[in-house]
């Protein structure tokens, strides 16, 4: 078995997921680990994004040093609302709120979420790679070893697929996935809004698709609007004026949204799951392996937890408890039931909401007032959002 200074990995691809997978690599005291992406490193950074982070991804930060450097950074929200408008439309006074004292592991933290830019999570994870002396950032070129006719020689112990949803990694091992795309698309922009309460993040079922509504600190707030293809494309191109005026419109009287500060920009969203999460010595993470509709921001903290199980087998690894030809098998076994299960929950609850069908309305205001009334329900469904569904092993 080789000592832990000895094992090599190749992460390929430095988003979010790839980033934080190398570093947890290094933490777990692995000897090089080459980090590859063809974007320079500006184009790494310029996304603009937010993301919702929730406990796990703050435990996987926490083990891995970074939480301290991050989250400064980060907006943090004591109360998530819960809100149907196709049942109750206009208001939201039959919202559910999850505050702190629904999460079941008493935390010293007093958050239910954070929700951080991308430009400023890169930032910090850009920091630490580039002064860990046992990561090699390669940027600006594909890896030679996609390139055609390229050969494997065998000689790393692990490499880590983070190369996002088109992955060319997947697609050069021929693992298919199977994969649906959702008719609605899903639009982002930054806004002031009043009305939102300070520290409150919101999700607003819509019959047009859901909408997240995050706090960016002040009166910023991103939202996160889900509706069809056309809707979406004539939203990003009407000005802001207009914008504004219809998402105003969209919205429940209390908020007002007053000034755009990034403008809209639409993605398609869709389900994904990679047919097999390793071949060989390559294990798929993040969106590589797995894509989600992104109500209740779930999709980077399920990535997170993709590293999370890997940083505990590649500590296996290092202290001579597993192998490392073990490694590529064990994650994917490890992996199947929180992806699964985290996917099925996200289009269940697209399917359940978006839509006013008469059926399902009085069950839809039975679960929301169940979950009112009863905190075992809501802890459960916090729960269940925040650290996953089912436990991750241990290092
Ligand atoms: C337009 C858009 C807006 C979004 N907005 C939000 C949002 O507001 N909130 C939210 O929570 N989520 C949002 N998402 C989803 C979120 O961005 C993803 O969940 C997250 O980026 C997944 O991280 P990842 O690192 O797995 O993949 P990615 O971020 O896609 O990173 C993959 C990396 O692999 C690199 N790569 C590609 N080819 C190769 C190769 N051959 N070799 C090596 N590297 C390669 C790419 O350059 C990239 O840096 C959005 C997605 C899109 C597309």
């Amino acid at each position: 078995m080789p000592r832990a200074s000895e094992l090599t990995a190749v992460v390929r691809g430095c988003g979010p997921t790839g980033a934080l997978a190398a570093l947890a690599l290094a933490e777990a005291g692995w000897g090089l680990i080459t980090l590859q992406d063809p974007s320079p490193r500006q184009a790494l950074l310029r996304r603009h994004r937010a993301y919702a982070f929730t406990h796990s991804s703050r435990r996987l930060l926490l083990n891995l040093q970074l939480w301290q450097a991050l989250s400064p950074r980060l907006e943090p929200f004591e109360q998530l609302q819960l809100a149907d408008l196709g049942a109750d439309p206009g208001s939201t006074a039959a919202a559910v709120p999850f505050t702190t004292a629904d999460l079941s592991r008493r935390s010293s933290d007093p958050a239910v979420g954070w929700i951080g830019q991308h430009q400023d999570v890169m930032a910090v994870l850009l920091a630490a790679i580039d002064q860990h002396p046992r990561i090699r950032l390669e940027l600006g070129a594909t890896p030679a070893a996609l390139e055609p006719g390229a050969v494997d020689n065998g000689s790393i112990d692990l490499v880590v697929a983070a190369d996002g949803p088109e992955s060319p990694t997947r697609q050069a091992l021929g693992i298919r996935q199977w994969q649906w795309t959702y008719q609605q698309r899903c639009l982002t922009a930054q806004i002031r809004l009043r009305g939102a309460g300070a520290q409150q993040a919101w999700e607003l079922f819509r019959p047009e698709g859901p909408m997240a509504l995050l706090p960016l600190g002040g009166q910023q707030v991103q939202v996160v609007w889900s509706a069809g293809a056309a809707r979406c494309r004539q939203l990003e191109g009407i000005g802001s004026d207009a914008f504004l005026d219809r998402l105003a419109g969209a919205l429940p009287d209390r908020f007002q949204p007053d000034a755009l500060a990034v403008p809209p920009q639409t993605f398609a969203v869709g389900l994904a799951l990679a047919r097999r999460l390793q071949a060989g010595n390559t294990v798929l993470v993040g969106e590589s392996a797995h894509r989600c509709h992104p109500v209740g921001g779930q999709g980077l903290n399920l990535c997170w937890r993709d590293v999370a199980v890997l940083h505990a087998l590649a500590r296996r690894v290092s202290q001579g408890r597993l192998p490392a030809t073990a490694l590529p098998r064990r994650y994917a076994r490890a992996r199947w039931v929180d992806v699964l299960l985290t996917l099925a929950a996200t289009d269940l609850l697209v399917r359940l909401f978006s839509n006013r069908a008469a059926l399902l309305l009085p069950l839809r205001r039975l679960a929301l007032a169940s979950l009112r009334q009863m905190p075992v329900l809501r802890r459960l469904s916090l729960g269940v959002m925040t650290d996953g569904p089912c436990p991750l092993p241990r290092g």
